[in-house]
């Protein structure tokens, strides 16, 4: 279980948003410290990236920051958001440029640029993809990521 503030996912929309109004997707991490609850989000990310209209790739000088980013703030990679132009769904580039691959980790994705996506309506448009022990995204149906998945706080 992920344990998300409004204002993590308030911050996500905005860099979101704020790639779409250049025409460009955008990725943003949400990095976390695993307790007995689950895993609490501490900080909405966004890790220096290439994106395009319908793509995005980190490249490995920006991997090499997260990592060291991971190491020395004790953090991990909880999940990862990213916008698309239209809709939501997890291309085969998605599966392929995942940064999360932990069994259980998440992948959201947000439709439109997140142009109408609110704190309000967040869980209602975004699709949710859980990283199986079959190494294969599967997508979560809203009415149980909520209870499985993802609490906002
Ligand atoms: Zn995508």
């Amino acid at each position: 279980m992920i344990h998300c503030s409004g204002q993590v996912i308030q911050a996500t929309l905005s860099f979101l948003r704020a790639a779409g109004e250049q025409n460009s997707e955008c990725v943003v991490l949400w990095l976390g410290r695993p307790g007995r609850e689950g895993t609490s989000v501490v900080e909405c990310y966004r890790p220096h990236q290439l994106a395009r209209a319908d793509r995005f790739q980190i490249p490995v000088q920006g991997m090499d920051m997260l990592r060291a980013k991971l190491r020395s703030e004790r953090l991990m990679v909880a999940a990862q958001v990213h916008s698309h132009p239209q809709d939501a769904f997890h291309s085969k580039a998605d599966d392929a440029w995942a940064i999360v691959r932990h069994e259980g980790a998440l992948s959201l994705v947000v439709p439109r640029f997140a142009r109408d996506t609110f704190p309000e309506n967040f869980l209602a448009q975004t699709k949710v993809y859980r990283f199986s022990n079959a190494a294969t995204w599967d997508e979560v149906p809203g009415e149980r990521w909520v209870q499985e998945c993802l609490r906002i706080i």
